[in-house]
């Protein structure tokens, strides 16, 4: 058994997952964004400090909603949130689409590299190899 202090109310809980909190505290949490999400609906254009001071919540908890993609910015607003690599404003989220995208060939390339080497010379060998392959 997992036991910690809350860091919304400092009590011990028995901890499973997610964010240090108990399951009050995340009820509270809870509400506290759909009041958000509500706020959000009849003021589009809020800025994050906005949000903040009209629902009592800290902007960091608001930014991480949007790093979790629970809250976004609308598309025709200004404001937005830094990606986290380049820092080009993105709408929700933690990366934007073209980092989203290098990250993604990386990792792919780093992938094929590793798990596949084949030698230039050995192409016909290879193909033959994937013609047996595919008649059994
Ligand atoms: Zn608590
Ligand atoms: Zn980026």
């Amino acid at each position: 058994m997992d036991v910690r202090n809350c860091r919304g109310c400092g009590r011990l809980f028995n901890y499973l997952q997610g964010p240090h909190l108990c399951p009050a505290c995340m009820q509270k949490l809870e509400e506290k964004f759909s009041q958000v999400k509500d706020y959000l609906e009849d003021n589009p254009h809020a800025t994050i400090p906005e949000i903040a001071k009209d629902n009592e919540v800290s902007t960091r908890q608001i930014e991480q909603w949007v790093r979790e993609e629970r809250l976004y910015f609308s598309d025709d607003s200004p404001y937005g949130i830094g990606c986290e690599r380049c820092g080009k404003i993105i709408k929700t989220g933690r990366f934007c689409d073209s980092c989203r995208n290098d990250m993604a060939n990386t990792f792919q390339n780093a992938y094929q590299k590793k798990e596949a080497p084949k030698p230039k010379s050995s192409r016909v060998t290879s193909e033959r190899d994937k013609m047996r392959y595919l008649d059994r």
